[in-house]
């Protein structure tokens, strides 16, 4: 049955997390939004010491954790609970808290035990790290089965050559932490989507470098890199998953990262849509406007309705959300449920976020607010792990049962 009930410690822990977006985030959301490439270093120390907070984030993939503290029996509704709350508070920030991330989420979902100890463990020093993952190429985007960055063996090591873009934290885990990135690699272009591997690259691995980091339209506080790898050698135990080439099984090992990343960008599209609809609210109540729910709907006003529009879609979204990760949190395949939620809530969010600025009018326009910016920071939501378009078409192919080739 499904259970989305917390043990009060988790709702503890979700209060110290909503104090920390409130009087934390923030104040300085404004400041690295317009700074974009200096990174919240005060912010991030209080992150890592106080609150612990970077390992906290770290899906779980299918395990279970047992005793592994808070939340451990729900970690991935856990994970995506607290991702809602910070990212209420900046969603730009909270990708760029010291965390394993969507690396980590790889590492999670197609390591070994012992990968995960080594990978994922307590770094040295208890220094922040951070985590990343490396699909995109100049080439290759949506259609990840087109990728061209190469692995070749060469004794007991693999030598990694090619361009990657866009990458997430790419520069805090390439350059400036104990981190490390998963790089998506193929084997044998021959053999298409069964021949891509991914690969774990410790920071600072010669023949990784960072080319650039993007300027963008949302999540300025968080680092988007271009990385080059020219003859990147890592020891032959950094592959995740099986080295053979199995054309039966596909690519299914590298994928099964999305199950359990898919609900967490889920979860921030939601936290940043609910900070537009609370806004929303105060700014009603200030105007002595109060939505009245329980009167017919030809009684309501225009904002009334829009309002109760926008609620129902984050709820929606939400509940979507929340069955993925439970299902992860039980074992359970759900594969078409992170990719509903994902593109529910990409969606709802950008509709959320312009309709709130539209009821604001001016005001909502201004960066005076954070309107703007939660509108900005709204539409990674529905590029990123997957887009809208590309998740329904997965959603399509899932109800349906027709496989990639069919349905395209
Ligand atoms: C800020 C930011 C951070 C990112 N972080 C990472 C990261 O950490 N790691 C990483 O690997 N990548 C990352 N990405 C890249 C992101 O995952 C890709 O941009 C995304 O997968 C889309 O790929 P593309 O840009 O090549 O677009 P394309 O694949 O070229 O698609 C262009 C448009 O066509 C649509 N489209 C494509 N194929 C179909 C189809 N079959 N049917 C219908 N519509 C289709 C798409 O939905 C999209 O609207 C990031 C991107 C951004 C902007």
């Amino acid at each position: 049955m499904i259970d989305f009930e917390f043990e009060p410690q988790v709702i503890e822990r979700l209060k110290l997390y909503h104090t920390i977006a409130e009087q934390m985030m923030r104040p300085i959301s404004r400041e690295y939004d317009e700074r974009e490439h200096e990174k919240p270093w005060q912010f991030f120390e209080t992150m890592w010491s106080a609150a612990g907070a970077a390992a906290e984030f770290q899906p779980g993939g299918r395990e279970k954790k047992e005793g592994a503290g808070v939340g451990a029996r729900a970690r991935n509704l856990y994970t995506i609970a607290t991702t809602e709350e910070l990212t209420w508070g900046d969603a730009g920030l909270f990708l760029s808290i010291p965390n394993a991330g969507l690396g980590g989420a790889a590492i999670a979902a197609a390591g070994t035990p012992e990968q995960k100890q080594r990978f994922l463990g307590p770094f040295r020093g208890g220094k922040p790290k951070w985590g990343a993952m490396a699909i995109t190429e100049p080439g290759c985007g949506s259609d990840s089965a087109a990728i061209t960055t190469t692995a070749v063996r060469d004794g007991d090591e693999w030598v990694i050559n090619g361009t990657k873009i866009f990458c997430t934290s790419g520069q805090m885990a390439a350059e400036k932490s104990e981190g490390f990135i998963v790089v998506w690699a193929t084997l044998d272009k021959s053999a298409g989507r069964a021949g891509i591997k991914s690969f774990v690259v410790p920071h600072g691995t010669p023949g990784m470098t960072v080319v650039r980091v993007e300027n963008k339209l949302g999540i300025r506080a968080s680092d988007t890199a271009m990385i080059v790898f020219d003859n990147c050698r890592v020891p032959f135990d950094h592959i995740l998953g099986s080295p053979e080439i199995n054309r039966e099984r596909g690519f299914k090992d590298v994928m099964a990262t999305f199950d359990a990343t898919r609900p967490i960008v889920a979860a921030m599209a939601i936290g940043v849509g609910r900070a537009a609809l609370d806004f929303v609210r105060d700014f009603l109540n200030q105007q002595k406007i109060a939505i009245r729910y329980g009167a017919g709907l030809y009684r309501l006003t225009a904002a009334e309705r829009d309002f109760i529009e926008m609620e129902v879609q984050l709820k929606a979204a939400r509940l979507l959300t929340w069955r993925a990760a439970w299902m992860l949190d039980a074992g359970r395949q759900n594969s078409l449920e992170a990719s509903m939620a994902k593109a529910k809530a990409g969606l709802a969010v950008t509709q959320i976020t312009q309709k709130a600025i539209e009821l604001l009018g001016p005001l909502g326009y201004s960066r005076r607010m954070l309107l703007e910016k939660w509108m900005r920071d709204a539409k990674i939501n529905d590029i990123f792990e997957g887009t809208q378009q590309i998740n329904l078409l997965i959603v399509a192919r899932r109800i349906l049962g027709y496989s990639s080739r069919e349905l395209s």
